[in-house]
C-alpha cells in the first residue's frame, strides 16, 4: 500500500509498504482522509518521543470498514463497508483512569498516530486494545467522510470544554487564531455563550479566517491594550471564561488577569517542555474564586459529541477545512499548516 512513512525530522516520504494483514481482534479500515493535526506538525519538525521511525503518523481520521478480525465482538453493530473515524488515546486498560473511560490520561497511554501506525496510509489497523476499547466510531448518516475528518480535532476542544461550563451570559476569551481557537469559538457559541472574543497577535491571519464566522470580536494585541478592552467590553466585570489556544506564556498570564470573579480558564495549549513555568500572582485566583483547568486530548464521549455537532450543522466543517491535498503532496499540507496560511488542511488517501 501507499503510506506516508515518517523517517526523521524534516523527512516524510511518501512509498510502498507492506498492507497490514488484520487480526483476529483487529479491525482493518481504508482510510480516505486524514487532517494534518498541529502535533503531526510538531512530530515533523521536532519529532516526539512516542513517534519511533519509521512510523506512519496521523490520527484525525476516517475511512471505512474493510475487515473484522473474527473474534471482534463489537458493542454497537459494524459491519465492512461502515463510515467510521477512531478514538486516539488507547490506555492500559488495567488502571485507575482507565477504568473510568478516562484512557486520554493513562499513565501508558498509546496513541493511534504516535505509538501505532496511523492515517496517512491507504490502510489502517485499529489495535486489539482500541477495539476493546471500543474506539471505533461509526459516522452518522447524513457526514460525509471528509467533514468527518474534523471530528478528532473537535473533539479535543470538546473535552477542553466539558470542564468550563459555558453558557449564556458568559464571555469566552480565546487566545490564538489557529484552527483549534475557531473551534473552541464555534463550540463556545453552540453552548450559547453571549460574547465570544479571539486575540492573537497575528492579527490579518485572524482576520482573514475570522471573516469565515459569524460574531466573533477579534483583538489585536499589538495596537490594543486587551486587558482594557475586556473590561470595556464586559461593564468592567472580566471574562467568564478564557481559554489559551496557544502555546503562549503571556496568553496564560494576561488570561488570569482579564478573569472576573467566578471565572474559569482552561490551560488548553502546552507550553514548550524546556520553558513551561509562569509567574502568576496566585492571590487572583484566591480572591476571585478563579478555576483554572488543563485539557489534553479526548476521549469516545467526545468524538460522539462532535460528530453530531457536525452533523446537526452547527459545526460548518467546511468553514475550517481550508484545502485538501492527496497522499503525494503531504510534505507541501504540513508546511500549509506550519505556515499558517490554512486553517485546517487535510490529506485525501482513497477517494470518498
Ligand atoms: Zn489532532
Ligand atoms: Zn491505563
Amino acid at each position: 500500500m501507499k503510506a506516508a512513512v515518517y523517517y526523521g525530522i524534516k523527512d516524510i516520504r511518501v512509498e510502498e509498504i507492506k498492507t497490514p494483514a488484520c487480526g483476529n481482534n483487529e479491525i482493518k479500515v481504508k482510510v480516505h482522509y486524514c487532517a494534518i493535526c498541529g502535533t503531526d506538525v510538531r512530530i515533523y519538525l521536532s519529532g516526539h518521543k512516542k513517534v519511533i521511525p519509521p512510523a506512519v503518523i496521523g490520527h484525525e481520521i476516517t475511512g471505512v470498514i474493510e475487515e473484522i478480525g473474527e473474534d471482534v465482538r463489537y458493542p454497537e453493530p459494524i459491519k465492512i463497508g461502515d463510515k467510521i473515524t477512531t478514538v486516539t488515546s488507547i490506555g492500559c486498560g488495567k488502571c485507575k483512569m482507565c477504568s473510568k473511560g478516562f484512557y486520554n490520561l493513562c499513565p501508558d497511554t498509546k496513541a493511534i498516530g504516535y505509538f501505532y501506525p496511523g492515517g496517512y496510509a491507504e490502510y489502517l489497523i485499529i489495535p486489539a486494545p482500541a477495539v476493546e476499547q471500543q474506539a471505533v466510531i461509526k459516522l452518522p448518516e447524513n457526514l460525509s467522510l471528509k467533514e468527518g475528518a474534523l471530528i478528532e480535532a473537535l473533539s479535543c476542544v470538546i473535552n477542553g470544554q466539558n470542564y468550563l461550563n459555558i453558557g449564556q451570559g458568559d464571555t469566552v476569551v480565546i487566545y490564538g487564531g489557529g484552527p483549534i481557537g475557531f473551534m473552541h469559538a464555534v463550540i463556545a457559541q453552540a453552548e450559547d455563550a453571549t460574547k465570544v472574543i479571539m486575540v492573537d497577535p497575528a492579527y490579518e491571519r485572524l482576520e482573514k479566517f475570522g471573516k469565515n464566522f459569524r460574531d466573533i470580536i477579534l483583538l489585536n494585541p499589538k495596537v490594543t491594550n486587551v486587558k482594557e478592552e475586556i473590561m470595556r467590553l464586559t461593564s468592567g466585570y472580566g471574562a467568564d471564561v478564557v481559554i489559551t489556544a496557544c502555546p503562549a506564556k503571556q496568553a496564560q498570564i494576561e488570561g488570569l488577569e482579564i478573569l472576573g470573579s467566578k471565572g474559569r480558564i482552561s490551560l488548553f495549549g502546552g507550553l514548550p517542555k524546556d520553558d513551561s513555568f509562569i509567574n502568576i500572582d496566585a492571590n487572583i485566583i484566591h480572591y476571585k474564586e478563579l478555576s483554572v483547568f488543563g485539557a489534553f486530548a479526548s476521549n469516545r464521549r467526545d468524538f460522539v459529541k462532535a460528530a453530531k455537532l457536525i452533523s446537526e450543522r452547527k459545526i460548518e466543517a467546511e468553514k475550517f477545512i481550508s484545502r485538501i491535498v492527496p497522499l503525494e503532496d503531504i510534505n507541501q499540507g504540513i508546511e500549509m499548516v506550519r505556515s499558517g496560511e490554512v486553517l485546517k488542511c487535510v490529506v485525501e488517501i482513497n477517494k470518498e
